[in-house]
């Protein structure tokens, strides 16, 4: 043995790591049960884009002023997806104990990838939840992955490789005897292409089906679709239904394309990542009906279980399927019939092998709270969705731009006499103004050319009159960009 002491990572006193520790857990409490008198976002400081460009430090410095720095320069400048007024693209609010879950996963420190841990069975444990969710089968396997982006991929790989009509693990795209086709509506979310992109099948394997007034997918255009593919050779394999498209939060008509996928053997996605859950909502759930024929299904429990950031969900009908997509183990990772590699292996259905402990964020909010909570929570957002939706019929200088279907309402400020480029650059200046304002946070989207303002009403914090808030900082606003103009 040399002389040079050895090291770790732990405090060198435990008991000022406590207390720093406790520390922050008070400032946590108290910076959340605050958060409705802070302003929702405000723009960052030139001093702190310059503060994160130091480089790594080489010399150490004590917990206390490595969370002081934070403090100052962190804590201030969040999203705000947090606040009760905000409802910009599609964020979860977030939960306490879901705070505290990520912090005793981390705590246990278990990687995910599968073991015999108990942090494994909790695991499994909420997958087999999120399928009693979906009406899934016990046989259903599924598996939780960083969102929805990377469910909707896992989903889509097995599809594929159902379809291919070769061992495309083995052999490839390249080998197979027909072109794939996948289709969905002209609003589906972005992450599909980009998954046909990763999976070799190139964004052109996406049909994308045109939409009727409401914005779901036109089916009769969908069997046209098919049977001109069938008739050119082409082999169509999946549906990719939405529950609950980003821009309107329109629903497909579920029971009709899983019928269709039956006649075609072709596969039944369900990309839920927004209404999926709505299933457990007890006013809302008959408009995701046909969701539990689907032969697999995307969430997200960061939207509208409002898990922290990030925890996306995807279930498969055929566990054989979806494991034969995946299974690969290195001479490194061998399973035993004993002993902490005796299973499960939760990293053979999915693309990742280290996996953090997301499970714990989940099952930890749902067993306080119990989903019938989630349920409601889910209706109490529909609920405000139709009142805002309301309120902008009645006002004279507002329109809808879409139906609202659940929780996500377009409209837009009207101007007299002016192009739709000059609306468009209107409405983003009060969007942008509002944002900056701090009052609240709302998106934009453009819906059959038209630009409209975008309100998702996913948060549990939010009540009805923070959408009064909202109404009047836009009418205000409106009128100041009008009356400088
Ligand atoms: C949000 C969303 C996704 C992507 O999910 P991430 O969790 O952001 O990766 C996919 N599809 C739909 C319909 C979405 O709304």
């Amino acid at each position: 043995m040399n002389d040079i002491p050895e090291e770790s990572l732990d405090p060198s006193d435990w008991s000022n790591a406590q207390s720093i520790a406790h520390k922050m857990v008070d400032d946590a409490i108290e910076h959340l049960s605050s958060v409705r008198d802070r302003t929702v976002w405000q723009d960052l400081p030139d001093g702190i884009r310059t503060h994160f460009k130091a480089a790594a430090p080489n010399d150490p410095m004590p917990l206390e002023d490595v969370y002081d720095e934070l403090k100052r320069t962190l804590i201030p400048h969040p999203m705000g997806n947090i606040h009760p007024r905000f409802w910009g693209w599609y964020m979860g609010a977030g939960n306490f104990t879901g705070a505290l879950g990520d912090f005793l996963a981390a705590v246990d420190g278990s990687n995910l990838g599968g073991g015999a841990t108990s942090a494994a069975q909790i695991d499994m444990q909420v997958v087999n939840w999120f399928k009693a969710m979906m009406g899934f089968p016990d046989t259903a396997s599924g598996t939780l992955t960083s969102g929805g982006s990377m469910a909707n991929m896992v989903a889509l790989t097995v599809a594929r490789n159902t379809h291919a009509g070769v061992d495309v693990r083995a052999h490839g795209v390249a080998a197979m005897p027909q072109p794939l086709r996948f289709y969905a509506s002209d609003q589906a979310h972005s992450c599909h292409p980009k998954s046909l992109e990763a999976l070799g099948l190139g964004n052109t394997s996406l049909t994308l089906i045109p939409t009727d007034e409401n914005y779901r997918m036109d089916i009769a255009a969908l069997r046209t679709a098919i049977a001109s593919d069938i008739a050119a050779g082409i082999k169509p394999a999946c549906v990719i239904g939405t529950a609950g498209t980003t821009n309107t939060g329109a629903i497909d008509d579920l029971v009709t394309i899983s019928a269709i996928c039956n006649e075609h053997d072709m596969w039944f996605h369900v990309d839920g990542c927004i209404g999926a859950l709505i299933r457990i909502a007890p006013d809302h759930r008959h408009m995701v009906a046909g969701i539990d024929t689907a032969d697999s299904v995307a969430l997200d429990p960061h939207k509208w279980l409002h898990t922290p950031f990030e925890a996306g969900c995807v279930i498969v009908r055929d566990a054989e399927r979806h494991h034969g997509a995946f299974e690969m183990h290195g001479d490194y990772l061998q399973m035993q019939e004993r002993g902490l590699l005796a299973g499960p292996f939760l990293a053979d259905y999915g693309f990742e092998l280290s996996r953090g402990f997301k499970a714990l964020k989940i099952w930890m909010s749902i067993k306080e709270h119990g989903l019938e909570k989630f349920g409601r929570l889910i209706d109490q957002n529909i609920a405000q969705g139709q009142y805002l939706t309301a309120r902008i019929a009645e006002n004279p200088v507002l329109e809808l731009i879409a139906p609202t279907e659940i929780n996500i309402v377009c409209f837009r400020h009207r101007i007299e006499n002016a192009t739709e480029s000059q609306i468009k650059d209107f409405n983003t200046e009060l969007m942008l103004q509002i944002q900056e304002s701090g009052i609240a946070v709302i998106s934009d989207t453009t819906l059959r050319d038209q630009h409209c303002l975008r309100v998702a009403v996913n948060n549990h914090r939010t009540r009805t009159e923070d959408l009064d808030i909202l109404l009047d900082a836009v009418i205000n606003t409106g009128a100041e960009i009008l009356a400088e103009r």
